[in-house]
């Protein structure tokens, strides 16, 4: 809402609040409404024959029926006036039977023959029920402008004391006046006192509507306005005359258009005509909306359709103000985008037409709730609709710019810089007196900029009561009032939200769930939002801290905006006359402001103290920890799902390798076979400086380990499993997006265990794509598996470490630009177990650092990078070069052992989809036997199991990133041995059944397959054996039952 704030928008504002605060049930006007443009405060309406059809046709009716003389009814109803049988029952006297015996009595003795009258009652229950609709559609239209309704009727009991005849919907109406229940009838003048009494009214500031002389004349005796009713379309017209209001085509929400505001029907006909191709022979009805809006709205019924016509106002606007070509732009734009809005149907931007730009949408009929208790509704209800809410919310926050188009709608970054920037400057400017809490804020808010932004469409307004709801199911229908939007952070929409669950009751503007029992009402608390805002966006908790920024800057917008409200109320400028006291309210926000400032600067420093717990320095730290499952949220399973700066990315990446590194993938084929093999591949070079260019470099990153973005894209391993799957559809294209092994598991490392100085000197270059590295771990002589054998010895002598060992498979080593190894070996072999082992970082170039050769894969040597055997002879590194400190080697391999290595079995399935795919434009393409292979039934359960085994396979992967993101790697330790087993074996069936579809050719270089096959086979080594990983699941299984017979 706060974005709301922009000028021109607290006129918006104050309206809604009119509608809220003032009234829990209809609107009161004030201003120039209508009940200050009238007198008449209430319109008085007869039943039969104004609302219902008059009584005279069914007694004309009856009449025939039963053979009696026309009029016959009437004669005997005015033959005795003030004591016969129509009179006292009317009067509530008599009972039917009664009634009809006396009545019978009576009409017998005018004709002069006996007849029977017990069958004229009975015939209005079954016949006389239907009250005319423009007449109902006329008492609407009176209520939506504030007048009050009564109906004054002349009726009867169908059952003694209990059961009147009055076939209406009562709620229509505020007083109801029955003669049987009040025991006087019209033109009785007591009747007429009885209704006036309940109105509260005197008669001069209400009007009668009556077919019958003598009640209408008794009426004006009370000096009530009377109008007779001969037909109920003349009716309508002369009350229409009479309150100078328009009576037809109503619609909920909406009142007469006001004289400022009236649209020019002939030329908004003649528009309708040609642009919208509807033509009637009637004039449009229009109608105004009254509910909060900056931009005049209008409801038109013209051709049996029912339009919503938005247009600017009237007058002298700042430039950005009520900028409708923007609403229509965005709701256009987001249309197909999965965001619910009406249906766009036109945009005039010639002031010639109507006097301002405007457009048309259609009308969208549903409920607005404007009450954010929704008192009306069930808890279930209740939680349905604000869930609907969230939903809503994060479509819009899910919609691609670019794909939408909007990519010029806004700048793409610092919003909230530039936001904080215009508000203090407003703030300063409307200055009246100091207020403590808002100088403090403008020094804590650039202080506390979260380090990360997103940029999506920002709605600007969002709440409740600008959603239409489906009429009967908890389903937003559209999403109306985009005046604001902008490109910007989305959270400041989420921010927007939470508004009520801060301000006290009382307050105007806002709705307060202060000191309701929600949980009981069934609407979310805060915190339940926020969470159904990230699980639903796929999108990690926010942190209290950095929630509390955003309500905090918030409220002190909005106390900026109030402050100038203020300012001009108090130096005449303002049109509003509640601007004045609204602005006193700036004061009280912006301490509300402070007030969560301050609780985020006691959140920050007792996390700061947390971290400089000697018992937790060093160690890793996860964002989330089992004990918070709840918090984790519905996994994101496919790319639709993903945030919108995530299916971007993913989306360039696919882009990216289909136009850059597909074409050239057999040419690296050929280069990798060559002489220069171990040289550089000079087009990936050319192809890593575009990627870079792109945006497109070190996506790998995640979240938990780099906050805030600061050396990667801050995606999340769930985000970058889909993007990472991607590039292991092709040989090189993880090296070209700076996203290959060794170096990822190496500068995660260096992200997160390097001292500034080590980052500085390894970290920025590997960053860069400058250098690359290599981990040399396993050993020759010893069982790797098992890395508590490693043997290398680092031994500090002096300033220096010396380092010995001979160490093999190191992947990298042989490329020309492998800079670095991070080497693991034992620092005090006399130590405990696992404090035994150390990291050091050891330069390539150090003497004493022998290749001895490159090692193959089933003949595939992985030119240039390779995986080498090495002697490290006497190599002196600087002791600053120890990482996190001796004995800590363990400890960093299990860090590595996460995000690092689950980027593997992301790729492998990408290697498979690959595969299949291949495989699938093999088998279709090639004919043995008279007929496609694909026609061939052991094919297709091949193709079919294949797709099984990969969806089985990346459901697994996507849940090991789903637990590492949101619990940490050390409880998802489970997941990521699972998936280390299975992503390889999955990866290898699927291969080799594309290999052997493919014959010959599947084994040939000319085909990524046997490639594809060698990464997979190695990779049930390379990240530790099959066997290491089933003893860590196996393990855990046996846990799990001990824990239960426990
Ligand atoms: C292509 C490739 C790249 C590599 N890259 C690197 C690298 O960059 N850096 C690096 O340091 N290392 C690397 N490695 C080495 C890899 O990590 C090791 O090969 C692996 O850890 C196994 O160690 P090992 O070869 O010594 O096998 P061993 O430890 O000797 O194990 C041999 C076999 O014994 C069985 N076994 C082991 N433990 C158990 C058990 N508990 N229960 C049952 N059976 C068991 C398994 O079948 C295992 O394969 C790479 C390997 C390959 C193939």
């Amino acid at each position: 809402m706060l974005n709301m704030f922009r000028t021109g928008c607290l006129q918006k504002m104050l309206s809604w609040q009119h509608m809220h605060w003032r009234s829990a049930g209809r609107p009161m006007f004030m201003g120039t409404s209508a009940t200050e443009r009238h007198k008449t405060q209430a319109v008085i309406f007869d039943m039969g024959g104004v609302v219902l059809p008059s009584p005279l046709i069914l007694f004309k009716n009856f009449e025939q029926m039963s053979g009696l003389p026309e009029g016959l009814i009437g004669k005997a109803i005015i033959s005795d006036k003030h004591f016969g049988a129509w009179t006292r029952l009317e009067e509530g006297k008599l009972s039917m039977e009664e009634f009809a015996k006396e009545f019978g009595v009576e009409c017998s003795r005018l004709l002069g023959k006996e007849v029977d009258m017990s069958g004229l009652m009975p015939l209005f229950n079954r016949t006389y029920v239907n009250p005319y609709p423009q007449m109902i559609d006329a008492i609407k239209c009176v209520r939506a402008e504030g007048l009050k309704t009564a109906l004054l009727t002349n009726n009867w009991f169908n059952i003694k004391d209990q059961e009147s005849f009055i076939p209406l919907d009562l709620t229509l109406f505020d007083v109801v006046v029955e003669s049987c229940k009040v025991g006087y009838r019209k033109p009785h003048p007591k009747i007429y006192e009885a209704v006036l009494k309940e109105l509260g009214l005197p008669g001069q500031q209400c009007v009668f509507l009556d077919d019958i002389g003598e009640n209408l004349k008794a009426a004006s005796q009370f000096g009530i306005n009377t109008i007779k009713v001969k037909d109920p379309d003349q009716a309508i017209v002369d009350l229409e005359r009479h309150l100078g209001l328009t009576l037809r085509g109503y619609m909920a929400g909406t009142t007469t258009v006001p004289r400022r505001l009236t649209l020019d029907k002939v030329k908004l006909t003649s528009y309708l005509n040609t642009q919208l191709k509807l033509h009637d022979k009637a004039e449009p009805v229009v109608r105004c909306f009254s509910h909060g809006q900056s931009n005049p709205t209008y409801f038109i019924k013209y051709a049996g359709k029912n339009l919503v016509l938005r247009k600017k106002p009237p007058g002298k606007l700042l430039p950005s103000a009520h900028a409708v070509e923007r609403e229509y732009q965005i709701m256009k734009a987001v249309e197909g985008h999965g965001v619910p809005v009406p249906k766009m149907l036109a945009l005039c931007e010639d002031d010639s037409v109507l006097g301002t730009p405007f457009y048309i949408m259609e009308h969208l009929p549903g409920r607005i709730f404007k009450d954010h208790l929704l008192s009306d509704s069930r808890p279930e209800e209740r939680r349905a609709i604000y869930s609907e809410m969230i939903k809503t919310l994060c479509k819009i926050h899910s919609v691609s710019i670019q794909d939408a188009g909007l990519q010029g709608y806004g700048k793409h970054d610092g919003y909230l810089k530039r936001n904080f920037q215009r508000w203090a400057k407003q703030y300063e400017a409307s200055k009246t007196t100091d207020i403590e809490s808002m100088n403090k804020l403008m020094e804590w808010i650039p202080k506390n900029f979260p380090p990360t932004e997103r940029c999506t469409i920002v709605h600007g307004d969002f709440r409740l009561d600008n959603l239409i709801y489906h009429e009967y199911r908890p389903e937003v229908l559209g999403v109306l009032d985009w005046e604001l939007s902008t490109l910007g952070d989305p959270l400041t929409d989420l921010a927007t939200l939470v508004i009520c669950y801060y301000i006290p009751h009382g307050f105007p503007m806002f709705p307060s769930f202060v000191g309701e029992d929600l949980k009981a009402l069934g609407i979310p608390e805060e915190k339940e939002l926020i969470q159904e805002y990230c699980r639903r966006m796929g999108v990690p908790m926010i942190e209290d801290h950095v929630w509390d920024f955003y309500v905090a800057f918030n409220f002190f917008r909005f106390a900026a905006i109030l402050q100038g409200v203020y300012k001009r109320a108090i130096t005449g400028q303002a049109a509003s006359p509640d601007a004045e006291y609204v602005g006193l309210y700036a004061k009280e926000v912006a301490n509300k402001a402070w007030e969560v400032a301050t609780r985020s600067n006691h959140r920050l420093t007792n996390q700061t103290t947390a971290a400089s717990d000697p018992a937790n320095s060093g160690r890793r730290h996860y964002s989330t920890s089992a004990a918070d499952m709840t918090s984790a949220g519905s996994l994101i399973i496919s790319v639709e799902s993903l945030p919108e700066r995530v299916r971007t990315l993913h989306k360039q990446v696919k882009e990216f390798i289909a136009t850059h590194i597909a074409p050239i993938e057999l040419k690296y084929v050929a280069h990798s076979q060559s002489k220069d093999k171990w040289k550089v591949f000079e087009p990936i070079e050319e192809l890593k400086a575009k990627a870079k260019a792109a945006g497109l470099w070190n996506l790998f990153l995640p979240r938990e380990s780099d906050h805030g973005g600061k050396y990667g894209a801050g995606l999340s391993n769930l985000e970058y499993a889909f993007i990472c799957e991607e590039m292991g559809k092709y040989l090189i294209a993880p090296e070209v997006f700076n996203c290959s092994a060794p170096d990822t598991g190496n500068m995660e490392v260096l992200v997160k265990y390097g001292t500034e100085e080590q980052k500085q000197r390894w970290l920025v270059p590997l960053l860069n794509g400058e250098i690359r590295s290599c981990f040399g771990m396993t050993e020759p002589a010893v069982a790797s598996s098992d890395a508590t054998n490693i043997q290398s010895s680092i031994v500090r002598d002096g300033d220096s470490y010396v380092i010995n060992g001979h160490k093999w498979w190191t992947s990298g080593a042989m490329h020309p630009r492998c800079k670095l190894c991070i080497f693991m070996g034992k620092t005090d072999p006399s130590a405990k177990t696992h404090s035994q082992q150390s990291m050091i970082l050891v330069p390539m170039d150090t003497p004493g650092v022998k290749i001895v050769r490159s090692l193959s894969v089933y003949g595939y040597e992985d030119p240039p990078a390779g995986h080498a055997e090495v002697l490290f002879e006497n190599v002196r590194v600087p002791a600053s070069n120890m990482l996190l400190g001796e004995g800590r080697g363990f400890e960093i391999a299990q860090g590595r052992l996460g995000p690092g290595r689950i980027h593997h079995c992301m790729r492998l399935i990408g290697h498979a989809e690959r595969s299949l795919e291949l495989m699938i434009h093999r088998t279709m393409n090639r004919v043995a036997f008279g007929k496609p292979l694909a026609a061939q039934g052991t094919i297709q359960a091949d193709v079919a199991q294949s797709r099984i085994d990969i969806d089985l396979t990346r459901l697994m992967v996507l849940k090991a990133a789903h637990m590492m993101d949101h619990y940490g790697n050390k409880v998802a330790a489970n997941e990521i041995a699972m998936i280390k087993v299975a992503a390889p074996n999955m990866a290898l069936r699927v291969i080799d059944r594309a290999i052997q579809s493919h014959g010959g050719a599947g084994l040939n270089y000319d085909s990524p397959l046997p490639y594809f096959f060698s990464a997979g086979r190695s990779l049930r080594l390379a990240d530790g054996p099959d066997e290491v990983h089933r003893r860590t699941v196996a393990a855990r299984e046996y846990k799990k039952h001990m824990k239960h017979k426990l």
